[in-house]
């Protein structure tokens, strides 16, 4: 599952190559690039989630097919909590709508950004875009709705097809 070899400065998990950041250097990574390059940054944000949620659902699919979909929800919930991205609970899907609710506990922006007067997750936001948009093969959108940032006790992410 997990390789480390520190001679060559490699560590794998689950067969792909990792760099493991702290919270305050993925905090400082975030700062530095939504102040120097705008609010605007947040959109690329989104938009890199997008394509690692998209990318690592098609490896999930071709592990599990993405018809078992349960079994990719608890791939993806699994293996993220693990790399120390929060704790994610689904709290419905439907399928025929392409509608789902997913609250994620610890999130690593919102703990990056303990004081934000935003929802802070953009790049979850993007990546649960993505991976839906991927197990539905029609595009939908995400918004956060709730963000622990804010105070909530959890974020929450509602996708909904994209209008
Ligand atoms: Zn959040």
């Amino acid at each position: 599952m997990l390789e480390v070899s520190p001679e060559k400065g490699i560590l794998i998990l689950h067969g792909v190559r990792h760099v493991m950041l702290s919270v305050q250097s993925f905090a400082a990574l975030c700062t530095t690039l939504i102040q120097g390059f705008g609010a605007g940054m947040r959109a690329v944000l989104y938009d890199a989630g997008f394509r690692t949620g998209h990318d690592f659902v098609g490896y999930s699919a071709r592990r599990f097919g993405v018809e078992r979909l349960e079994e990719v929800l608890q791939h993806i919930i699994d293996g993220d909590a693990l790399e120390g991205w929060g704790r994610y609970e689904v709290v419905s899907v439907d399928r025929q709508q392409r509608r789902v609710v997913i609250r994620v506990y610890n999130s690593i922006a919102a703990r990056a950004f303990p004081q934000s007067e935003q929802p802070a997750c953009d790049f979850l936001r993007g990546y649960f875009a993505g991976i839906f948009t991927a197990i539905f093969d029609q595009p939908v959108r995400c918004e956060e709705t709730q963000c622990m940032a804010l105070g909530n006790p959890f974020c929450e992410f509602r996708i909904e097809p994209e209008q």
